[in-house]
């Protein structure tokens, strides 16, 4: 008997296009005997009109378009489930092309015309930060620039067709770190702000870290034009090195040292997040010592509300214990805003996202 053979195709891998850059997609226009202002057309269509598929490309050759279908693939994020909160929050979880799932959050604040998305960075995240829900999970993968880029793009849609306005200020404080997704998160910055993408404005975004004192250099150093927020939540090392394990390779002196020399070369906003955790790291000896931090550079404190995250042995503390400390870093001169938590009921909160039903 004569044995068939199996021969095996190699499959050609479609390659995802939105990680090219336009003078990539430029080449690879011309390698098609094309004019190189079909690689703008192409690029308008990804960043600025957000095209999902190469079919809706409809100011190029219906021939031209399946070329690029069978080269390229475009990997769009999709809505999974969209949560509503009592005060207006509404908590979007996607899923991405492999299966995996992040969140997003939309905070509208309509009386001040502002319209909040909070993104992801990372599937799960890897610090493990004792208080968060985030923390808990195992960090999966590092989100694309373009998934980062979805997010902004959806939520702006939501914005629109739930409060008829679009999403006004964006924060990277959903799940993940983003300095530890460096590339992707630059240049997703790099993609909003261009004209050639969405066109918003660097001063109303917002990188949050958990504080890599080598990357918020490296942010100072590449141009960033965005502000930053520290998350700070304990203003000596033996506490914050409890509370946030980071802070064993990145101390407050290194942190503190890096963010004087960003402010140096940027003059960009920076901010001191700090969340109120009862009996921890509210007394007048923590307020004392981040006061000492306030003085190195301009910096606003924002004291945020802990979200309490069921198993995690951390309690809110009351109003009054956290009016008490703004109060007392007040009168050491310091800028404090405390903020009340938005979207509780739905887990949408600070800390809350965990990809839970
Ligand atoms: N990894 C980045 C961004 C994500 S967390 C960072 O650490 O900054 C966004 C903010 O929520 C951080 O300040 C984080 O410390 C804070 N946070 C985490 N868990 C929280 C919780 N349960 N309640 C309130 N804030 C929380």
């Amino acid at each position: 008997m004569i044995q068939k053979q199996i021969i095996e195709l190699p499959v050609t891998q479609k390659i995802d296009i939105r990680k090219l850059d336009l003078s990539e997609i430029e080449e690879w226009v011309k390698g098609q005997g094309q004019p190189k202002f079909r690689a703008s057309q192409i690029y308008a269509w990804l960043w600025e009109k957000s095209a999902t598929d190469f079919e809706s490309m409809t100011n190029l050759s219906k021939e031209f378009r399946e070329l690029l279908d069978s080269h390229f693939e475009i990997l769009p994020i999709r809505i999974d489930a969209v949560q509503k909160s009592s005060d207006g929050t509404i908590k979007t979880r996607f899923v991405l092309h492999d299966g995996n799932k992040i969140e997003s959050v939309l905070i509208p604040v309509p009386d001040d015309n502002r319209f909040t998305v909070c993104v992801s960075t990372q599937v799960g995240c890897s610090l493990s930060c004792k208080f968060c829900a985030t923390g808990m999970m195992k960090r999966m993968r590092n989100l694309s620039s373009a998934e980062i880029v979805d997010q902004v793009v959806l939520v702006n849609k939501q914005s629109m067709d739930h409060f008829g306005h679009p999403i006004t200020n964006i924060v990277y404080m959903g799940m993940g770190e983003p300095l530890l997704n460096y590339q992707a998160t630059v240049t997703s910055i790099f993609h909003i702000t261009s004209p050639k993408g969405l066109g918003m404005s660097p001063k109303r975004i917002t990188i949050s870290t958990a504080g890599i004192a080598k990357m918020i250099k490296k942010l100072a150093d590449d141009g960033l034009k965005c502000n930053l927020a520290l998350s700070l939540h304990a203003a000596d090392d033996a506490k914050r090195d409890e509370i946030m394990p980071i802070n064993e390779q990145n101390n407050l002196e290194s942190l503190m040292e890096a963010l004087q020399y960003f402010y140096k070369q940027t003059k960009n906003r920076i901010s001191f997040e700090y969340v109120a955790l009862h009996g921890v790291n509210l007394s007048m000896l923590d307020a004392k010592n981040l006061a000492k931090h306030c003085r190195k550079f301009p910096v606003k404190v924002n004291i945020i509300e802990y979200n309490a995250v069921e198993g995690l042995p951390f309690g809110r503390a009351a109003m009054e214990e956290t009016d008490a400390f703004g109060l007392a870093l007040r009168n050491l001169d310091v800028t404090v805003t405390i903020r009340r938590s938005r979207g509780k009921d739905i887990d949408a909160a600070c800390g809350q996202l965990a990809n839970k039903d």
